[in-house]
């Protein structure tokens, strides 16, 4: 049986004081649950929320790491820094990332091989923009997006990873894809790493993306291959983020 886990990506919003505020509020709000929970926060935040989260169920995740382990990389933040603050995950290869910063397939292949490597779980971000699905291309764009990682690292890194299925068309748009539509996703990615490592296809937590709220995430989270969700606007709101959360 697979760990569920719900993921917070606050993005480039709040400031220091609402974010440590909108952690205790989570903390404060959470009940028992088997299920893992984190927020990735903005890389300057993440010291003083490393200090609330100690002790607690709520792990701390980055939104994005350098593909480079150090060096003249201006801007950057490595691995090995995020591991000094606790950091148990790393989001790869966001669309905004891919979008508006130039990430590519081999450039968060790389991320993803960085975050392992210093012990961070890194949460590869996959998806199709509307105009690939209207031409039928969503599963080739998935294939290419993970064979960028199988290349570099091999099969073996998804033993330690997290893969969140992210419909372009969905992020931030208030457009969910239906459970049916996300739950054909999930288990063709699935089926694809099952087809070169069953124990590993059982074992990955595939969590989905895109405009998920208090709403509709008891009906994603109902679909046999999501394992949760990776939130956005709504994890901004400890209130909307715990209901999400507590529909698993
Ligand atoms: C995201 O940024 O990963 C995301 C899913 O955003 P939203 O929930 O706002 O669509």
């Amino acid at each position: 049986m697979r760990q569920s886990l719900v993921v917070g990506n606050w993005k480039m919003n709040g400031t220091r004081a609402s974010a440590e505020l909108l952690v205790k509020d989570i903390i404060a709000g959470l009940e028992s649950n088997n299920s893992g929970i984190a927020v990735c926060a903005p890389y300057v935040y993440l010291p003083g929320i490393g200090e609330l989260v100690k002790n607690t169920r709520l792990a701390l995740g980055a939104q994005n790491v350098a593909d480079k382990p150090s060096g003249a990389f201006t801007g950057e933040i490595s691995a090995a820094m995020l591991s000094e603050f606790d950091c148990k995950y790393a989001i790869v290869g966001h669309s905004e990332r891919r979008t508006y910063y130039g990430d590519t397939n081999e450039s968060v292949a790389a991320r993803f091989c960085q975050a392992q490597e210093k012990g961070i779980i890194p949460i590869l971000c996959v998806g199709e923009t509307l105009e690939q699905r209207e031409e039928d291309q969503t599963f080739s764009m998935i294939n290419e997006q993970l064979d960028a990682v199988i290349n570099l690292t091999g099969i073996a890194s998804f033993d330690n990873a997290v893969i969140a299925y992210e419909p372009v068309w969905a992020i931030g748009t208030g457009k969910t894809a239906t459970d049916e539509q996300a739950q054909e996703v999930h288990q063709y990615i699935r089926k694809y790493i099952a087809a070169q490592d069953q124990a590993i296809a059982d074992k990955i937590q595939i969590i989905y993306g895109g405009s998920a709220k208090p709403e509709n995430a008891k009906g994603l989270f109902a679909m046999l291959d999501i394992d949760g969700g990776l939130i956005g606007g709504a994890s901004l709101d400890a209130e909307s983020f715990l209901k999400i959360y507590h529909s698993i």
